[in-house]
């Protein structure tokens, strides 16, 4: 068994305007959040964790990792959402001896997610022309044991986070966790698919990921700039779910739970985000 230590790391894909079908909210402006794929390598071996979504972010997560000078040995994606997967396509161009890898829970959201696509155009409406025609799934994977170099990448079946089945990977030989959409950092985090009893769930999931003690975290969706740090993204990521509970709970309006919201997290990317999720939980009312 090899004692070298792992490293992380990380690109972040930056904020991005993008073609929304939403009727926007007044000063509403209809960003994508900043995203992040994260290299986690060894002295030789190297695995990346989450593809994104366009061809551009493909390309910059190619660069990375061929700076690295790290044998590319697989991707990993941490949830089904299509921000997260949609660009191995393009990824595996790049790599072409590597393969794209998920939990089942996961590989079975990505494929309902492309069929959601072909069937209404979800993703490719959104960024047309930036998107591969046949996306290419993440194959299931049964063990959650991942060799690097030598050493073991953990994947963790989390369960709820932005959406149930959820994972994220926990690296002891760099005393870090890659914690896809279960928590945010510096980003407004979305609650489309969670619904009151869901948020329940993903505090708990976050206490999951304190319990790790890991020194790094990195989130799925994280400001440029901003430091993969627990104290960046565990408590307070519980906390911006508390505090949307008790703004959305008597609010009248999705303006009055974005203005609430505003107030306590004002400084977060991606405010479009939060308009998203004071939508639909005005409609989960309904
Ligand atoms: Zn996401």
């Amino acid at each position: 068994m090899s004692t070298d230590p792992l490293s992380l790391d990380v690109y972040v894909a930056p904020m991005r305007p993008y073609a929304s079908p939403d009727q926007l909210g007044e000063g509403e402006v209809a960003t994508w959040a900043p995203s992040s794929s994260t290299l986690i390598s060894g002295p030789t071996e190297g695995i990346l964790i989450d593809a994104l979504l366009t061809f551009d972010n493909a390309d910059q997560i190619a660069e990375m990792a061929k700076r690295s000078g790290k044998n590319i040995t697989g991707v990993y994606i941490t949830h089904g959402h299509g921000d997260h997967w949609l660009g191995l396509a393009r990824l595996l161009e790049h790599f072409p001896d590597a393969r794209g890898f998920a939990a089942p829970e996961v590989a079975a959201r990505a494929a309902w997610e492309a069929d959601i696509d072909k069937k209404t155009g979800y993703w490719t409406s959104r960024f047309p022309g930036e998107l591969p025609e046949t996306p290419v799934l993440p194959e299931e994977i049964s063990d959650d044991e991942i060799m690097v170099d030598g050493q073991v990448v953990n994947l963790i079946h989390i369960g709820q986070g932005d959406i149930d089945g959820s994972t994220i990977f926990h690296v002891p030989a760099a005393d870090a966790v890659v914690a896809g959409d279960v928590v945010y950092n510096n980003v407004h985090m979305m609650f489309y698919e969670a619904d009151a009893a869901k948020r329940e769930a993903w505090i708990a999931s976050i206490d999951a990921i304190a319990a790790l003690n890991a020194k790094t975290v990195v989130a799925g969706h994280k400001s440029v700039g901003a430091a993969d740090l627990p104290e960046n993204t565990l408590a307070v990521s519980q906390q911006y779910v508390r505090d949307f509970n008790a703004s959305a709970k008597d609010a009248g309006t999705v303006e009055d739970i974005v203005n609430r919201m505003l107030e306590l997290h004002g400084e977060r990317d991606q405010p479009h985000t939060l308009w998203i999720s004071a939508r639909a939980e005005i409609a989960r009312r309904a």
